[in-house]
């Protein structure tokens, strides 16, 4: 089969690799109709995660027909439709039964933090992700569900993260009736969060960015007031000005490492090395939050983001909440946004291409060119 592979930093190819097959008796394997490219892969893609390995086929965000089955397999048959959610999860370890599926202890039992994720590196267990012609899905039962036939494919790649994503961002942020709610990042999850802040009550959503025409997109499909930062001396301080002096209620973080700043790892021979630097979005975050406010970090930081401002937080007594989002427990609730009409995930889907030009999908969203916001990927 076809199947995009990681070569290193900013090198993706596409080549041929073996089918996988079923390795335990609960495994699926899906043969994929529709893939996306998340901003999350951007970080692997620019050597920014521990013990990304070259070899490695990336992609969490993927909905395809099952096409063969483990013995144990109860709840999938040959030729189902089905949605999977990035995490990859037992279902049953303390974790999975409390929701917390993005922090399932048996999928990866040597991480400290995170479960397991497809595609995304070795740190995440090492699984092969959906960016090929088919995928192996470990514990079939649990992950995947059928797509409802009322869903279109576009929308439900977009329920297996990044709307899952900018939601759950809402969420952790607690939104009150009213609430003035800054989002930084105007990417898919930063956008997906700013729509569903109004589902949630907030009274008034800015968005921060420095590229207008995702700015464009915040106002068009987000309905949201728009900074860009760059043509401010200092963001925080417009951030402060437009609330009355207060600073924003709630802040959602949907930035993450950016490649282009001051932060990254480095490979010195087989040696990853981590540069420091300071998690811009995250620290502006916590500045333009007013005292007793809440910051929801969705954004991934991958490698520890040091030289946090966590004094100034503390002092504050802001809430900080975060997590990898545990994508199948937002599932009942955007299926009906969506079915009602509140939300419209397809809405920032800008590129289709077919999985042979991957490598232009990367570059182009990496280096944000041609109005790229979201690509999916047709194998
Ligand atoms: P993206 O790269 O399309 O969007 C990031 C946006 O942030 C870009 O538009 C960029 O211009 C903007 N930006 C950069 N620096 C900024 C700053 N200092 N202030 C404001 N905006 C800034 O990516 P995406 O697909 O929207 O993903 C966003 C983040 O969410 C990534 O870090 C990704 O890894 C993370 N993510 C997390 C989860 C999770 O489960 N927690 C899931 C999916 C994605
Ligand atoms: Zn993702």
């Amino acid at each position: 089969m076809q199947a995009m592979v990681y070569r290193g930093p900013y090198k993706i190819r596409v080549e041929e690799k073996d089918i996988p097959r079923i390795e335990h008796p609960n495994d699926a394997i899906i043969k994929v109709a529709l893939a996306a490219i998340c901003g999350s892969d951007l970080h692997l893609y620019h050597g920014l995660m521990p013990d990304t390995r070259v070899g490695h086929t990336f992609g969490h965000e993927f909905i395809g027909v099952v096409h063969e089955v483990g013995p144990s397999v109860q709840n999938l048959q040959v030729g189902d439709r089905v949605m999977v959610p990035f995490n990859i999860y037992c279902g049953s370890c303390f974790y999975c039964a409390r929701g917390l599926y993005s922090n399932c202890h048996n999928v990866n039992p040597n991480a400290t933090a995170v479960g397991g994720i497809y595609g995304y590196s070795h740190t995440t267990g090492g699984y092969d992700g959906g960016q090929a012609e088919y995928v192996r899905v470990p514990f079939a039962d649990v992950g995947p569900a059928k797509i409802p036939a009322w869903l279109t494919d576009e929308d439900a790649v977009l329920c297996t993260d990044a709307l899952a994503t900018g939601y759950f961002g809402a969420q952790l942020a607690d939104i009150v009736e009213g609430d003035v709610v800054a989002v930084f990042g105007a990417g898919p999850v930063g956008l997906y969060a700013a729509a569903s802040a109004w589902l949630m009550g907030a009274g008034r959503v800015i968005v921060i960015d420095h590229l207008d025409y995702r700015l464009e997109k915040a106002r068009t499909f987000a309905h949201a007031e728009t900074r860009n930062f760059a043509e401010f001396d200092d963001i925080v301080v417009e951030m402060k000005k437009t609330t009355g002096w207060l600073g924003a209620d709630r802040v959602i973080d949907a930035v993450g490492a950016e490649a282009d700043g001051n932060f990254r790892q480095v490979l010195t021979g087989t040696k990853l090395k981590l540069q420091g630097g300071s998690p811009v979005a995250l620290n502006w975050a916590i500045d333009s939050v007013r005292k007793g406010g809440t910051v929801s970090v969705v954004g991934a930081y991958g490698p520890v983001p040091n030289m946090v401002k966590f004094g100034d937080a503390l002092n504050k007594g802001l809430t900080i909440r975060g997590n990898q989002t545990p994508v199948k427990r937002q599932w009942p609730r955007l299926l009906s946004h969506i079915q009602n009409g509140y939300l419209k995930p397809s809405g920032i889907v800008t590129h289709r291409l077919p999985l042979e030009h991957i490598a232009e999908g990367y570059h182009m969203f990496s280096a944000k060119l041609d109005g790229c916001i979201k690509t999916l990927i047709e194998p």
